[in-house]
This record gives structure tokens, C-alpha cells and sequence, in this order.
């Protein structure tokens, strides 16, 4: 095999590898060709995994590979297409990928084709995926009881526009109540939750415990998963189930500290995550309750190492 012109006029070589700066290649055997290629489809796999933040059904995880596999990692990481899909704007992206058709500034039939393929094996995906915080609850009921999950993850940042697209049209929270997860700790999640680890969340609350929900979110050190839809009431604190919005913090915090390594990363989320909510609500932050200030519960949550008035300070500093 030897290098040639791909169709925008970079240099080229084997299976549609652009060869990089400091890259030497003159000719290649079929089989350092298929090494390159699986080099190159492993890089955008990584990209695809580490970039988006939401779940992706097997299709368009492919789709994307696909994508980013043509386009580099570097124009993905930049791109409208991912910052809307990390928004949960699933709906957006056949439009996004089909507007990169062009190289060298010109639109080239053999892109455009390509974008349509991936733009399809996207929609395939649809019936099963998240396409929306409503459409989008992987399991909707069960025996019409379950209200289902939303099952997105976020960063602060694409949380805030994920909550600005949110209306509370018929219910609205009067307060939120913060809780640990205590049993999984910290050290029982080292990668934080896996979209998986909130399925399996999902049968506990829906299974074991029959309930109709769960808490509203989950924040460990890396993001702030959507659990329960955050405009109907959850289950996770008593009494006041129909008047909050409840915040899982992965960790145990009696023995776990809350103040730093992980701990204070969950912590940074989650003030993020609760500021956003409160901004959005209108609720002051002075109003955020700890689980265990309901009388009604025996559970010691949050544990000690959570306190309340520096929580409801950097909520406040966070805010301002
Ligand atoms: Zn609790």
C-alpha cells in the first residue's frame, strides 16, 4: 500500500489513517494497515467514551465512532454535536453530523453519505435510548407504578442548561434534602457510578423496595446523575417526599471524609448541582435539609462529616 491524496488533499495512507506530524510512512503491508486501523478506531472509541457524558445505546456509540473515527477527536471534543448531546439533546445530533460534509471546503458526496449512514444507525438506536428527560426514562413503569428514571449524567456546566430546559407545570419542591449513600461508600464506587450501577439502583427501588421513585439525583466526584425526573416527586425522605427534591452524595461520610480527596469532589458537585436547583426554584438556600433532621427516619444521613451551614454557604457562594 502507499500513501496517496485522501479527498481533501491530506496526505493519506492504508485504510483512511491522515497521517500525523513526525508519522513516516512510505508503504505498508496490508496487515500494518489493519494495525493502524484498529489504532485508530481505539482512539476514537476512547473519545467517544470519555467525551460524552450521557448514556448511548450500542448503535450510536457506533455511530459516533464512526464519526469521530473520520473527523478526528480533536473537531469532536470541540464540536456542537457533542456540547448538545451532553445537554441530553439526543434529537439534535442526525442535524449536527450531517452538517460536516465538507473537506477542504468542499461538500464531498462520498461525506455526505457517510453522515446519512451514521445519522441512521443513530435513529436505530432510538426506541431503546434516552432521547429526552421525558421521552427518555429507560424503564417508564411497571405495572403502572414505577414513574421511571431519567438516567442522564451531567457536569455542572451541562446541568444547568439540562435543568434551564425543565418546567415544574405541576409540581413544585419546596425544599431539598441532602443524603449520603453511605452503603456503596466511596471506596466501594473507585470510578464513581456507571450508567449500570443506576440500573441496578433502579431494581433496588423498584424491585426490592416497591417503591413508585427514587432520590432525584446521585452526584459522585465525577458527575450529577438525573435519577428520579426532577419535576415529579421522589422517595427518599419520609414525610417529606411530596415537598422535596432529594440529593443522594455517593460516600459514607461518618467514616469518609467529605472534606477532601473524593469526598470533596462530591462535595463540589453536589453544591453545584443543589445552586443550580435552587437558583432554578427559586428556593433559598438556607432552606436544604439533611435526611436525618426528619424526625421520622433512623437513618443517621448524611454523616457527621457533612455539615449543614458550610454546605448552605458555598450552595450560596456558588450562586453569587
Ligand atoms: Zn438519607
Amino acid at each position: 500500500m502507499h500513501v496517496y491524496a485522501d479527498p481533501a488533499g491530506y496526505p493519506t495512507i492504508g485504510v483512511g489513517h491522515l497521517i500525523k506530524p513526525g508519522e513516516v510512512f512510505d508503504t505498508i503491508t496490508e496487515e500494518e494497515a489493519l494495525q493502524i486501523l484498529a489504532q485508530d478506531l481505539a482512539v476514537a472509541e476512547n473519545a467517544v467514551g470519555k467525551m460524552v457524558q450521557v448514556p448511548l445505546t450500542q448503535n450510536q456509540f457506533e455511530a459516533l465512532v464512526s464519526f469521530v473515527f473520520n473527523v478526528g477527536s480533536g473537531n469532536f471534543q470541540k464540536s456542537t454535536l457533542l456540547k448538545l448531546l451532553n445537554q441530553g439533546r439526543y434529537d439534535a445530533v442526525p442535524g449536527e453530523l450531517a452538517k460536516w460534509r465538507k473537506a477542504g471546503g468542499r461538500i464531498l458526496p462520498g461525506l455526505v453519505a457517510r453522515r446519512r449512514r451514521e445519522g441512521e444507525l443513530w435513529g436505530e438506536g432510538q426506541e431503546s435510548s434516552p432521547a429526552s428527560p421525558t421521552e427518555g426514562m429507560v424503564e417508564q413503569t411497571r405495572a403502572g407504578k414505577w414513574k421511571g428514571i431519567v438516567g442522564l449524567a451531567f457536569t455542572p456546566e451541562s446541568f444547568r442548561e439540562y435543568v434551564k430546559g425543565l418546567a415544574w407545570d405541576d409540581w413544585v419542591p419546596e425544599f431539598i434534602v441532602l443524603h449520603h449513600t453511605e452503603d456503596p461508600s466511596l471506596a466501594m464506587r473507585p470510578n464513581g457510578f456507571t450508567l449500570q450501577h443506576i440500573l441496578d439502583l433502579q431494581a433496588y427501588y423498584r424491585d426490592d423496595c416497591g417503591w413508585s421513585a427514587g432520590p432525584h439525583l446521585f452526584v459522585d466526584d465525577k458527575q450529577i446523575w438525573v435519577f428520579t425526573p426532577l419535576t415529579t416527586p421522589g422517595v427518599h425522605a419520609n414525610s417529606w417526599n411530596s415537598r422535596t427534591l432529594g440529593v443522594e452524595m455517593l460516600g459514607d461520610y461518618r467514616r469518609e471524609p467529605f472534606g477532601e480527596g473524593r469526598g470533596s469532589m462530591v462535595k463540589a458537585n453536589a453544591v453545584a448541582a443543589v445552586a443550580i436547583l435552587c437558583e432554578a426554584l427559586g428556593l433559598d438556600p438556607e432552606t436544604i435539609m439533611l435526611h436525618r433532621e426528619n424526625g421520622e427516619t433512623e437513618h443517621y444521613c448524611p454523616g457527621d462529616h457533612v455539615y449543614k451551614q458550610e454546605f448552605i454557604r458555598l450552595v450560596k457562594e456558588y450562586g453569587a
